[in-house]
């Protein structure tokens, strides 16, 4: 992409659930429609196994073949994807800018959908093993551990989640957690203690990862004893929620003190034409149907911002 003098009507930030959502919209009301795909095509939803949460999609779609669904629905409607990732922006005034590595481009609007990341557990081993038996994704890396005893780190429905997955390929699957009660819902609880692969260890927390050239064990704590022990394992599987991807925003858009973008129910920002939506700006719900509501809001919104600004006098 080569620098463009060209004013778009909106530039979308960001190519998962919320932000596809956003271009749709905007896309099939005939708006000249970017979106900058991002690191990773599909957001979250692109690594996740199977969906079965998303309303009507409760059988063999998996996030890769949502992606896919998602490209195509935005392509033909007219959206343009754009392989890059964001390096700096201007959002206010009447055209903003979004530059990327190659390039740059200008639009009358912007929507804000850039998602959120896995949060790191921050213990000694855990960046140096990254791909060496620590993952944030069983879904990418779960087949490598065939035969293989390995933990998940959390309590949540990711957590949960996740060690399903795992169990069709490891031998064990130890849920390490820091409390003695999960926060994942009723129904992912119901289907962990049946499987008879998963173990809980609870009220533990990791305090380092070690090991050779690849994994080997942890070095654990039990929060209520302080008794410490080692437990042997290749795999370190860390699911502890996430953060927003909003660094980028600081000191332009208004966020809360964990960095998630402030909107209000028109997902509309601090600053004129710039909207947000999905994990960026959700710190409660996180789910591809809220985002999926949230992107369809802004899309509208931007829609009808530039509507009104074409309606008035020049
Ligand atoms: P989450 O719900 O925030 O759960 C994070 C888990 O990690 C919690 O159990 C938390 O413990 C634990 N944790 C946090 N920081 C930790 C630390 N430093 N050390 C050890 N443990 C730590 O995150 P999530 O599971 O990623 O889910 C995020 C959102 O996505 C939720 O709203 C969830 O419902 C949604 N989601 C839904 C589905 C689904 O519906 N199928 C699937 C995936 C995600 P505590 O419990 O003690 O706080």
């Amino acid at each position: 992409m080569s620098s463009d003098i060209l004013i778009h009507d909106v530039i979308v930030i960001g190519s998962g659930p919320a932000g596809m959502s956003a271009a749709l919209y905007a896309a099939r009301a005939n708006l000249d429609t970017k979106v900058i795909v991002g690191p990773q095509l599909g957001g979250q939803v692109s690594i996740t196994y199977e969906i079965d949460n998303y309303l009507g999609i409760y059988e063999d779609l998996s996030g890769e073949d949502l992606t896919k669904r998602m490209v195509a629905h935005v392509e033909k409607f007219g959206a343009e994807l754009i392989y890059d990732e964001v390096t700096g922006i201007e959002l206010d005034g009447p055209v903003k800018t979004v530059r990327t590595y190659s390039g740059e481009l200008r639009a009358r609007a912007v929507v804000v959908s850039a998602g959120a990341s896995a949060t790191l557990l921050g213990v000694p081993g855990e960046v140096e093993f990254t791909g060496r038996g620590v993952s944030y994704c069983a879904t990418c890396d779960g087949a490598f551990f065939k035969g293989h005893d390995v933990l998940v780190v959390g309590g949540g429905d990711s957590a949960m989640e996740e060690a399903l997955f795992l169990t069709r390929f490891a031998n064990t699957v130890r849920v390490i957690h820091r409390r003695d009660q999960l926060r994942a819902g009723p129904q992912l609880q119901e289907r962990v203690f049946a499987n008879p692969k998963i173990a809980f260890i609870w009220n533990t927390v990791i305090e380092s990862i070690d090991g050779d050239r690849d994994v080997t064990r942890v070095h654990v704590r039990n929060v209520e004893t302080n008794e410490t022990s080692t437990l042997d394992a290749t795999g370190v599987f860390v699911f502890i929620g996430h953060y927003p991807n909003s660094n980028l925003f600081k000191g332009i858009l208004d966020m809360d003190e964990h960095g998630y973008l402030q909107i209000d129910d028109r997902m509309r920002t601090n600053l004129a034409g710039v909207y947000a939506c999905g994990e960026i700006a959700d710190p409660t719900w996180k789910q591809i149907s809220t985002s999926v509501g949230q992107g369809a809001m802004a899309g509208m919104a931007v829609e009808t911002w530039l509507g009104a600004l074409e309606s008035l006098p020049a």
